[in-house]
């Protein structure tokens, strides 16, 4: 194993990293911002590099600081986590460049997945199924949309190539709104992401968010950890997760991971990622591929039993897979809520110093959090402060421990959503679970 990483994240995702990398032997080196130094993973760590000042295009975006401090520590290899250089291809690249192990894959795998009209090309190759659309990048000659459109059948949308988190894209419901929409979604794709290519799929009305979990070695050698249902959202924010997807049949579950192993074997995968899909009348759509750990990885970890950031780290440093698919079982079941440092009623991303907290207990229930007390939240930065995850042998109890779990959670000195979670792990709908991507919006607005 090597010896020693740097943790280029910050809150619960570097602390995830760092409890992973002890049980591995492998040392630590905590980059902050100024105003981080606290961070519980900072004081943990083997060792730490102030890297900037807070805002994050000076820190955690740095990348020639983040290398300077990987060459100063003489570590090995760095773990971008989820958000901030995770999936910069760029990093990613110039990471390799200067002689260090980038915890990811290949930058030209980062890069063909983060074009989406690339990205679906590669899934439709390896039978992942995929929303019918333009196959490809549309065309300048309007005709030629238009007829696009007509084939797919409206509503459709434009989305743009080299869009992220839910920007550059627009419905269009009827042919009249066409042209212009998308005109107008090539210009706004130009100035937020430096390329105006758009394509169009069929626009689905009422799908679940479901995901799979996979693991794969670039040596040829890919498994899948189950699937994920994230379709609690506001504005594209997941808010709650569990694993598995409840009310799937079976066989088409197991036809889509196929299909997404061999995805993984065809792009030469590597590391931990997860195959997004929209579902929708007992089938699966691809959306995007995420080339990094994300949030909810815990939920897979509970109904699997597989450290996912520990065997991240394996395959990335050049370890063969030694898990097989054969000794995956998906037991019991998971939840994940995101407990935020908001106002509960506009959802304002507040800061200020925690004066009590107590974390939940007790079995199945587990808590992944940088929080304690005095611990001053900072506004810089997103506002997720922990996950409380519980797991139950099927999901009632899941969700039952979860009820418990969050009347017990105690966080004074700021502001945080657990009342909104307490009250939606309490919802009729959400109860009995299968719920669409639309539905706590629309709950929100009543
Ligand atoms: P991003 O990279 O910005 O997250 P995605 O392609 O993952 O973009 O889409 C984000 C969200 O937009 C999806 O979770 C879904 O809510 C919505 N969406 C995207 N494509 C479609 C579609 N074809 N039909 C319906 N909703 C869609």
């Amino acid at each position: 194993m090597i010896e020693k990483m740097v943790i280029a994240n910050r809150g619960e995702i570097a602390l995830r990293i760092l409890r992973a990398c002890k049980e591995l032997d492998i040392k630590t080196v905590a980059i902050h911002s100024k105003i981080d130094r606290d961070l519980k993973h900072v004081r943990l760590a083997d060792e730490t590099v102030c890297i900037g000042p807070n805002p994050s295009t000076d820190s955690y975006l740095n990348i020639p600081a983040i290398i300077s401090a990987m060459e100063v520590t003489d570590s090995i290899a760095v773990h971008p986590g989820y958000g901030f250089l995770a999936e910069n291809a760029d990093f990613a690249e110039q990471v390799q460049k200067s002689g260090f192990i980038f915890i990811g894959p290949d930058a030209d795998v980062i890069r063909l997945m983060g074009d989406k009209v690339s990205a679906i090309e590669a899934m439709k190759k390896a039978g992942v199924p995929t929303v019918p659309g333009s196959d490809g990048p549309l065309p300048e000659n309007k005709e030629n949309c238009l007829e696009i459109a007509r084939h797919i059948g409206y509503p459709v949308i434009i989305k743009a190539a080299s869009g992220g988190g839910g920007r550059g894209m627009r419905v269009v419901h009827t042919e009249s709104a066409l042209i212009n929409s998308i005109h107008v979604t090539k210009a706004e794709a130009g100035a937020a992401f430096g390329d105006d290519t758009v394509y169009m799929e069929k626009f689905l009305q009422n799908p679940r968010h479901v995901e799979v979990q996979v693991l794969s070695d670039g040596q040829n050698n890919a498994i899948h950890l189950g699937d994920r249902d994230c379709s609690l959202q506001r504005r594209h924010q997941k808010v709650i997760e569990e694993a598995p997807a409840p009310h799937i049949p079976d066989n088409i579950r197991q036809e889509v991971y196929d299909a997404c192993i061999k995805a993984c074997i065809d792009i030469n995968y590597r590391g931990a990622g997860t195959f997004e899909f929209l579902y929708e009348d007992g089938r699966f759509y691809f959306i995007e591929m995420n080339t990094r750990i994300q949030v909810e990885h815990p939920v897979s970890e509970m109904v699997t039993g597989v450290d996912l950031i520990k065997e991240q780290i394996r395959v990335c440093v050049g370890e063969k897979l030694n898990i097989r698919q054969n000794d995956i079982k998906i037991t019991g079941h998971a939840f994940e809520c995101r407990i935020n440092a908001e106002d509960p009623k506009t959802f304002m991303p507040c800061s200020g110093i925690v004066k009590t907290y107590h974390p939940p207990g007790g079995l199945g229930i587990r808590v992944d959090s940088h929080l304690y007390c005095g611990y001053q939240v900072p506004p810089n930065y997103d506002s997720m402060i922990a996950k409380v995850i519980t797991y139950g042998e099927d999901r009632e109890t899941a969700l039952r421990r979860m009820r418990s779990a969050l009347d017990e959670m105690v966080i004074h000195g700021i502001r945080t959503n657990i009342e909104l979670q307490q009250e939606l792990v309490r919802d009729p709908v959400f109860t009995k679970g299968g719920m669409n991507i639309h539905y706590l919006e629309k709950k929100l607005e009543l």
